[in-house]
């Protein structure tokens, strides 16, 4: 028990909620199969972030998770890999701004190659033509999306909340400041309720935290380094 102590102050990791998943601090130890560990040997990481080194277990353990941890901390990762690691048949991952989900979409197919996991990039200003047909002719697994668009292709039934097993709210503070209260909320409120769920944030907020209460169940929350 000590020694999980000092892990997590080595880590500058603070953890909270019910019976915490103990840090890891190697990637042998988060037990990821073989194609997922070439993976990252090939990204030439050297071990996981703080933030990763917390989160992950969380996550894999099956817990609902809100992680806050400043830019750069290695957040993407954190829930990039539970999803790949699990059972679908889609893993949601919203995110605030087209470039970002261009950004983390380039970063799960880096992960996914060796899968052929099917990942799918959904954002605004975007065609939603091609975006609708993707969806449905290749079977997505792994779809990152920004919130008004998803809610679209939802509408038009190129895809389904019901089938969303794995659902990841990414820079939450960021979501609001931007005004995407509404669709987020609707969102958390109809991917199916036994879906495991993720939140990050590089800061607290108020509407974070709301969002966290009503979207999460018996969560995690870490809060790595020092942030506003
Ligand atoms: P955040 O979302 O917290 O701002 P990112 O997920 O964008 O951070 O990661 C920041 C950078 O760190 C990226 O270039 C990413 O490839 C890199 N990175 C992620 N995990 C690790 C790791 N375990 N070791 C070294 N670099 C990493
Ligand atoms: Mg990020």
């Amino acid at each position: 028990y000590m020694d999980i102590v000092k892990l997590r102050n080595s880590l500058n990791v603070r953890v909270g909620g019910l019976l915490p998943p103990n840090p890891v601090c190697s990637f042998a130890h988060f037990g990821f199969d073989e194609y997922l560990m070439e993976a990252i040997r090939r990204s030439e990481y050297e071990k996981p972030t703080p933030i990763q080194a917390q989160a992950v277990p969380a996550a894999l353990s099956g817990r609902d998770v809100l992680g806050i941890a400043k830019t750069g901390s290695g957040k993407t990762a954190a829930y990039l890999w539970p999803a790949i690691e699990g059972e679908g048949p889609i893993a949601l991952i919203v995110v605030p701004t087209r470039e970002l989900a261009i950004q983390v979409y380039q970063e799960a197919k880096r992960f996914c190659r060796v899968y052929n996991i099917n990942v799918i990039c959904a954002y605004g200003g975007g065609s939603k033509y091609e975006q609708s047909n993707e969806l449905q002719n290749e079977g997505a697994e792994l779809v990152v999306c920004t919130p008004g668009r998803i809610i679209d292709l939802v509408k038009i039934e190129a895809t389904n909340f019901l089938r969303t097993t794995f659902l990841v709210f990414d820079e939450a503070d960021r979501m609001f400041d931007m005004g995407f209260e509404a669709q987020v909320k609707s969102i958390s409120d109809h991917v199916r309720s036994d879906r495991q769920c993720l939140m990050f944030s590089a800061t607290f907020k108020q509407k974070v935290e709301r969002l966290a209460r009503d979207a999460l169940v018996d969560p995690v929350r870490i809060v790595q380094g020092e942030v506003g």
